[in-house]
């Protein structure tokens, strides 16, 4: 692999963040961390942004007053500031109403519709704003949308569709074989399932909302939200517009998200690129939801965990920390909000943040801050965590960590070099602190990605081993 190109979803503006977009954000930012070291910077583009067209938003801005460009762009500034918050370090940040994106979706368009791939017909159905889709009457509970508990609107007009149908077969085997990657394996099978129900050709155009991008060959018609959305992927990485960007970058080596919209990156998208003529992403990896304190997170229950509230409280990286450490990512899972000051003072102020001050101050204290014996030997093997990461394991990786930590904590207990620099014994001193002092540089290389400023802190104050210094305190009790 010589690149990759990793992106998250581009968030819906009508809301504000919050710590789903905030969960997966932080997971595609470690990946995209730990392959900048791999491949180096510049073959790394990570990529997130924002969704600004369609009706949900142009209601939003009419509720708040504004135009329609002055609410998406207040809005995404907000997902901006969040992200430079949570020290998310992407590279580039998709905005769906930037001109260039609109260049590239209708040479995209444009190709499938001279390609024949696309047709006219009359679209009859209940649309639902919320979700921004069409809902069948199988779909509805009590004649409302079982997510918005709002009537969909029943509406008929002319649309454009898209010859789903004909890419189906195409797009299923490619994800059988794993040719396409559809993970973790339950979501494959969901997928694979979709399949199976049968799936039609679907509308990519709206003819009543004006607040999107043209059809090019029809502009009383914009393209469906969902399907140019989608297209971020392939204009911001240049497609139609910069050539040797695009051959650089696409396809992407990895789409990653939350599970309630796999359908449209795992079916819907395969097949448009397929038709475009495109090659289609390596890999797709949908997380699933969680609960917060056992219970759906709701304002009525008072139980929504606020991204900023948490960074004031514990810091950026103990918010990456205790988000990333709930359960395995990928599966559904609780975030068990109401213990994280528990686990914060545990893990990271009484765990890390005091093996690195007992080590370091124990340095200064008995070796004059010399790490002296210098025939150590790894005990741990780094090359199957940075596996992990790979893997999107970030919680079983991150426990590994932990018990390098109590491990490295454990030794110099046992060793009780205090008592051996009592009884004069200081070549034993030098080995245990020696070697505590290159497991903590081996924990402090996994965390570059997780927790970067806890790292770097780590790092930069064991970087000369004949001058090692005592860090600030990382993590204050809480
Ligand atoms: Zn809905």
């Amino acid at each position: 692999m010589k690149k990759y190109y990793i992106t998250t979803p581009i968030y819906y503006v009508n809301d504000v963040p919050h710590i789903g977009h905030a969960y997966t954000t932080i997971a595609a930012d470690v990946l995209a961390r730990h392959y900048r070291k791999k491949l180096g910077a510049e073959n790394v583009r990570f990529m997130t942004g924002t969704d600004e067209h369609g009706k949900k938003n142009t209601e939003a801005a009419e509720k708040a007053g504004l135009e329609p460009q002055a609410f998406v762009d207040e809005q995404a500034e907000k997902f901006e500031e969040i992200w430079t918050n949570l020290n998310i370090s992407y590279d580039v940040f998709a905005r769906t109403t930037n001109p260039d994106h609109y260049a590239s979706v209708s040479r995209f368009m444009q190709t499938l519709y001279e390609k024949g791939d696309i047709y006219e017909g009359n679209y009859k159905g209940l649309y639902c704003v919320g979700c921004e889709k069409f809902l069948t009457e199988k779909e509805l509970v009590d004649g409302k949308c079982p997510d918005h508990r709002t009537v969909p609107q029943a509406f008929e007009e002319k649309n454009y569709f898209f010859r789903l149908t004909k890419y189906l077969d195409d797009v299923r085997k490619l994800i059988e074989t794993g040719e396409l990657l559809v993970e973790p394996a339950s979501r494959k099978s969901e997928v694979l399932g979709l399949f199976k129900q049968g799936l039609e050709d679907f509308s990519v155009s709206r003819e009543s909302v004006a607040w999107g991008v043209p059809v090019p060959w029809d502009e009383k018609q914009t393209v469906y939200v969902w399907v140019e959305a989608l297209q971020n992927y392939t204009s911001f990485a240049g497609f139609g517009l910069r050539d040797e960007e695009f051959e650089k970058w696409w396809p992407a080596d990895l789409h990653l998200m939350a599970k309630d919209i796999l359908k449209f990156h795992a079916v819907y998208w395969p097949a448009l690129l397929a038709a475009a003529g495109l090659k289609l992403p390596k890999r797709i990896f949908a997380h699933g939801f969680f609960t917060v304190n056992g219970q759906k997170m709701s304002k009525t229950l008072g139980n929504v965990i606020n991204p900023t509230d948490m960074i004031e409280q514990f810091g950026v990286d103990a918010t990456r920390y205790l988000l990333l450490t709930q359960f395995p990512f990928g599966q559904d899972g609780d975030i068990q909000a109401s213990r994280f000051v528990e686990k914060y003072n545990a893990d990271l102020a009484g765990g890390l943040g005091n093996l690195v001050s007992r080590i370091t101050s124990m340095v200064v204290r008995y070796t004059a801050g010399a790490v002296k014996d210098r025939r150590i030997t790894r005990e741990y093997n780094l090359g199957e965590l940075e596996q992990g990461i790979q893997n999107l394991q970030f919680s079983e990786v991150l426990e590994s960590v932990w018990a390098m930590i109590a491990e490295t904590n454990r030794k110099i207990n046992d060793h009780e070099p205090w008592k051996l620099a009592e009884a004069g014994k200081m070549k034993d001193v030098e080995k245990v602190l020696a070697e505590a002092v290159l497991r903590l540089r081996d924990i402090g290389t996994i965390l570059e990605s997780f927790m970067p400023d806890t790292s770097e802190a780590i790092l930069t104050a064991l970087a000369d081993l004949e001058k090692i210094t005592k860090p600030e305190n990382l993590f204050d009790r809480k």
